[in-house]
């Protein structure tokens, strides 16, 4: 897994302070969560990580390569990470199996070998029987599956999650909470977890970061942390 390091981060749109001077470091294969109120920057922070969006001051560097400086930086495929959301965003005109296809799409893999990998990702989150289907025709939770699939298939050093149970029912997302927590340790990523659900982030972390206005206020294993009853 890569390492994340961040060195006084700072990220502002128009007059709005999203981050304000953030100091992290994860080290390669954890798990970080990020809880924090609506609005406090967790979006902002994942999607930095990513590359959509860039950095105005301090720098990023992801396993030892600076990513970003906030004059410089490399784009979203640079970087060997793949990103899970909360509204799935697969492809609707593609299969499961053309949507987990879609992200080896830039490797120079024959095709027996990347449909070896299709195969084994979609197996890993027990969809191998419905790959033919269109987004349409899967469960939310199916949906998610697929997109769980496609993060994992093309082995990234980080794999980012911003809510990605939040639209799921309770029952659904204990079991696709450890499923993530499953494939992520076998993939050997470092994960970024964004979540506003206290009890997922205390299920998940080896490292919580709890973030407020922009600022990073709380850091630490989860028994570190302080946690509301
Ligand atoms: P969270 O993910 O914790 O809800 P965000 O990172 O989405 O927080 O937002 C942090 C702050 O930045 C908020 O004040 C939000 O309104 C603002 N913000 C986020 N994205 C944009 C944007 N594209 N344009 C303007 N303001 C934004
Ligand atoms: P600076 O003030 O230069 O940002 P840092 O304390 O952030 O100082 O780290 C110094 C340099 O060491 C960074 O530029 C970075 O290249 C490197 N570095 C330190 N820790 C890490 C890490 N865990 N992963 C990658 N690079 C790191």
């Amino acid at each position: 897994g890569h390492t994340v390091h961040l060195r006084q981060v700072s990220k502002h749109y128009g007059r709005t302070a999203a981050l304000t001077d953030i100091d992290l470091h994860v080290e390669p294969g954890q798990f970080l969560v990020l809880l924090g109120p609506s609005g406090s920057g967790k979006s902002t922070l994942i999607r930095t990580l990513a590359g959509v969006e860039h950095l105005d001051r301090g720098r990023l560097h992801l396993g030892g390569t600076l990513m970003d400086d906030g004059r410089r930086r490399l784009p979203p495929e640079r970087r060997d990470l793949a990103m899970v959301f909360q509204d799935y965003a697969l492809w609707p005109h593609l299969t499961a199996a053309g949507n987990v296809d879609y992200a080896l799409r830039r490797r120079k893999l024959t095709a027996a070998e990347a449909g070896r990998r299709r195969a084994e990702a979609l197996d890993r989150v027990g969809l191998a029987h419905l790959a033919g289907r269109y987004p349409h025709e899967l469960s939310g939770g199916e949906q998610q599956r697929v997109a769980l699939a496609r993060a994992v298939v093309g082995n990234p050093r980080l794999l980012l999650f911003d809510e990605p149970l939040s639209n799921l029912d309770a029952d659904l997302r204990e079991r696709l909470r450890v499923e993530i927590a499953t494939l992520t340790r076998q993939s050997g990523a470092t994960a970024v977890y964004i979540t506003h659900d206290q009890s997922e982030a205390f299920a998940l972390a080896d490292v919580i970061g709890v973030l407020d206005k922009g600022k990073l206020v709380q850091l630490g294993p989860p028994e570190a942390i302080y946690h509301d009853p």
